[in-house]
C-alpha cells in the first residue's frame, strides 16, 4: 500500500528548545493516519500534525478498545537516524490487537510508516546523546455506536515527540498487597490503554506513602513479583540476574528481551523464574541483594533505591555498585549511538525514504 504524503507548509521546529524538552508534551510536524473500514485498512497517509474530530459515541470512548506502542528513533555518532528492533514493535502491536479484538495492522505498512514519518521529521530528533524521537503508534475503535461489541471501524495513527536525555532518578518501589496490575487470563500482556488507567490509583496511593511506583505482585497470592510501574524488573542476587518469566501477566518488554541476550552473551548467568517478594526480602537481609532495576524503552534502565513491603523498608546498595544495570544501559545506548558494534542487526537505519520536495 502506498502512503500518500502531504507536508505541512510551515514547521514548528524553530520554536522548540532542544535543551529543555519536557517528556511527551512537544509534538513534531507530521503524523501518520490510516483507517480500517469494510474489513480493510484504507488510504494510509502522512499529514500535518493535527487534532481529530470525534463523534461522542465513538466506541473507544466507552468500551476502551485502545492499544499503543512506545519506541524511539535516535541519531548515531555520525548523525544518522536509527531505530532499535522496530520489527518487534510492529509484531507486538498486533499481539495487543488480537487480545482486544482489534484487526491486525500490516507489519510491512507499520514499518514503512515509521520509516517515512521519521525521515520527514528527522530534524526533530534531538542531536544530544541519549535524546530521541519518541514514537507512539496507537489504534482506537471508531464506530459510532452505543452497545458492547467489537467496533467494525478503527483508526491507526502514529505521532512523535522529541525527548531529552532521559535522566531517571533511582526509583522507590512499593510492593502493593492490595491492588494488582494483571491477572492470569486478563490483559496484562497487551499494551492496552485500560491497564494504565487501572494502575493510576495504586500508583497515586504509593506516592502518598513516599514511593515513586508500584512493584506489582501476582493477583492470586500477592507473592510473585511481576513488574514495576511500566517497566519489566530484574534483580541481581549473589551474582545471578533474576527476572520473572513471561507467563501471561507480564508485558513482553523488548528492552527485557535485549537485556537478557546482552547479559548472556557477556557471560552473565540470567535466570527467568518466578521470584517472590519474600525471597527478595531474605536476600536483602542476608546481604546478597546487589541490584534491582526496571528495564523499558523510555529510560532503558531505572535503578531501584528502595523497596517497601508491608512494614519493611529495603534500602538497596548505592548507585556506584550497580554493575549489571549500568552494563545494560551502556550496551543499549552504545548500540544506538554506534559506539558498540551491532553484531545482532538490532539497529536499523531510518534511511532516505522520501525525496525532498522540489
Ligand atoms: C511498555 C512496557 C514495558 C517495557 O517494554 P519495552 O518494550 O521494553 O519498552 C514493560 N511493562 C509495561 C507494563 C509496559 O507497558
Amino acid at each position: 500500500m502506498n502512503i500518500s504524503i502531504s507536508r505541512s507548509i510551515t514547521s514548528r521546529l524553530s520554536e522548540v528548545d532542544f535543551n529543555n524538552l519536557p517528556f511527551g508534551r512537544i509534538f513534531s510536524d507530521h503524523m501518520f493516519v490510516c483507517d480500517y473500514e469494510n474489513g480493510a485498512w484504507q488510504n494510509p497517509e502522512i499529514i500535518p500534525f493535527q487534532d481529530f474530530s470525534m463523534h461522542p459515541a465513538s466506541m473507544v470512548l466507552h468500551y476502551g478498545q485502545a492499544i499503543f506502542e512506545g519506541m524511539k528513533a535516535s541519531k548515531n555518532i555520525d548523525g544518522e537516524p536509527m531505530f532499535f528492533r522496530p520489527e518487534l514493535h510492529a509484531a507486538r502491536i498486533n499481539a495487543s490487537a488480537r487480545r482486544i479484538c482489534m484487526p491486525d495492522f500490516p507489519e510491512d505498512l507499520f514499518l514503512d510508516a515509521i520509516h517515512k514519518l521519521v525521515d520527514i521529521d528527522q530534524g526533530w530528533i534531538p542531536p544530544q546523546e541519549g535524546s530521541a524521537l519518541y514514537i507512539r503508534p496507537t489504534m482506537i475503535a471508531t464506530d459510532q455506536f452505543i452497545g458492547v461489541k467489537p467496533s467494525s471501524t478503527y483508526r491507526f495513527f502514529i505521532f512523535t515527540c522529541p525527548v531529552g536525555p532521559y535522566y531517571s532518578a533511582p526509583v522507590k518501589l512499593w510492593a502493593d498487597t492490595e491492588y494488582i496490575r494483571a491477572a492470569m487470563g486478563g490483559t496484562g500482556e497487551a499494551k492496552y490503554a485500560g491497564n494504565y488507567g487501572a494502575a493510576l490509583l495504586p500508583a497515586q496511593l504509593a506516592q502518598e506513602k513516599g514511593y515513586d511506583q508500584v512493584l506489582w505482585l501476582d493477583a492470586k497470592e500477592f507473592k510473585y513479583i511481576q513488574e514495576c510501574g511500566t517497566m519489566n524488573i530484574m534483580f541481581v542476587i549473589d551474582g545471578t540476574v533474576y527476572t520473572p518469566p513471561l507467563y501471561g501477566t507480564i508485558l513482553k518488554g523488548i528492552t527485557r528481551n535485549s537485556s537478557i541476550q546482552i547479559l548472556r552473551d557477556a557471560g552473565y548467568n540470567v535466570v527467568e523464574k518466578q521470584i517472590t517478594i519474600v525471597e527478595v526480602v531474605e536476600a536483602y537481609e542476608n546481604g546478597t541483594l546487589q541490584e534491582a532495576f526496571g528495564v523499558g524503552t523510555a529510560a532503558v534502565v531505572s535503578h531501584v533505591s528502595v523497596i517497601g513491603y508491608k512494614d519493611k523498608v529495603l534500602e538497596l546498595p548505592p548507585l556506584g555498585e550497580r554493575e549489571v544495570g549500568e552494563f545494560i544501559k551502556a550496551s543499549i545506548n552504545g548500540l544506538r549511538s554506534g559506539k558498540v558494534k551491532d553484531t545482532r542487526s538490532w539497529v536499523v537505519p531510518v534511511g532516505n525514504q522520501v525525496a525532498e520536495p522540489a
